[in-house]
């Protein structure tokens, strides 16, 4: 079993969807991320907050195996981000992005968090996920996230980060956007060549597909009855397959898929409730379950 290190927002996010709304509630990418990947493994962070994130507030990391040492706080606002979902839940617009203490942010790994064989650049700034990797001596894997919002605003900085990592993990949009293919295929053998040998994309109500050299894997999304908040699905289902993977220590295509099937897992829970509130009251017996149903519904017998 290996620790991950990760580097990435943490973030008072407002959302509205069409079951409701909430707002300035704790969560961000590498929150998301930290939290389901402590479930299979011992994380470290890497983020900074502002001064009005509480002690209460960064309760949601407390009695989880997740390392604060690197999570500064400094003087100033933490950053925030509201989105809001059309009401099919399939799109969402950002309505405001304000990077605040990101802004002038300069990670400096504790030396504890040097060694660290597994590294997930949750989504952030890519100059910073840069910044990070460079401070990691000699990762065994590295990964990345990013979004739309780095896509348009700092293309030169997210190629430097592709040229450096073995895996994306990305949504399906992003992946176009990217790659400037509208076929999915297309597009992922454009973004291999810019560095990444893996490429999970991430389809929401559709599932995850995934692949290394010219092979495809793909599962379904679980169907749920009820879907209330998406946002850090995405970061959810990053932290249990990068998890799962550190945990194993070892990375095949057997590992890989029910890596895959981790992520997805921890996602599906993720959406049912706002913010982090189902994934911080989730037990592992319950999670065990889901993987049952994971099986059941992707399994059958050969013709
Ligand atoms: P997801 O729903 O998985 O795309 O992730 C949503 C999370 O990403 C929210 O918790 C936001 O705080 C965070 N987020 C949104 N925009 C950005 C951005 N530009 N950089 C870093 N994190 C962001």
């Amino acid at each position: 079993m290996y620790p991950i290190l990760t580097v990435g927002s943490v973030a008072f996010d407002s959302m509205k969807t069409p079951l409701g709304e909430a707002s300035r509630v704790v969560g961000g990418a590498a929150t998301y991320f930290s939290v389901a990947a402590s479930f299979f493994t011992d994380v470290r962070l890497v983020a900074v907050v502002g001064d009005d994130f509480t002690e209460d507030q960064m309760r949601v990391f407390a009695d989880r195996r997740i390392d604060l040492t690197g999570l500064q706080r400094v003087p100033g606002e933490t950053f925030r981000w509201k989105g809001e979902y059309s009401c099919d839940f399939n799109t969402r617009e950002t309505i405001y992005t304000h990077l605040n203490v990101f802004d002038a942010f300069q990670p400096v790994l504790p030396d504890s968090y040097r060694p660290t064989p597994f590294v997930f650049l949750a989504n952030i700034h890519p100059a910073l996920q840069s910044d990070v990797l460079t401070q990691v001596h000699q990762p065994q894997f590295v990964a990345a996230d990013t979004m739309n919002y780095w896509i348009e605003g700092t293309p030169n900085d997210l190629r430097a980060v592709l040229g450096r990592v073995d895996a994306l993990i990305i949504n399906d949009e992003e992946a176009r956007q990217l790659s400037g293919e509208s076929n999915l295929v297309k597009a992922a053998r454009t973004i291999q060549q810019m560095g990444p040998e893996l490429l999970v994309i991430k389809r929401g109500e559709h599932g995850v597909l995934m692949t290394r050299d010219r092979g495809f894997f793909a599962v379904p999304a679980l169907p749920l009855e009820t879907v209330i908040d998406p946002t850090g699905a995405g970061d959810t289902f990053a932290g249990g397959f990068m998890g799962y993977l550190a945990s194993a220590g070892e990375i095949n295509d057997a590992v890989m898929t029910r890596a895959i099937i981790a992520g997805s897992a921890l996602a599906s829970f993720a959406v049912e409730d706002f913010g982090l509130e189902r994934l911080l009251r989730l037990t592992p017996d319950a999670l065990q379950d889901r993987f049952s149903e994971f099986k059941r519904l992707t399994h059958f017998e050969a013709l």
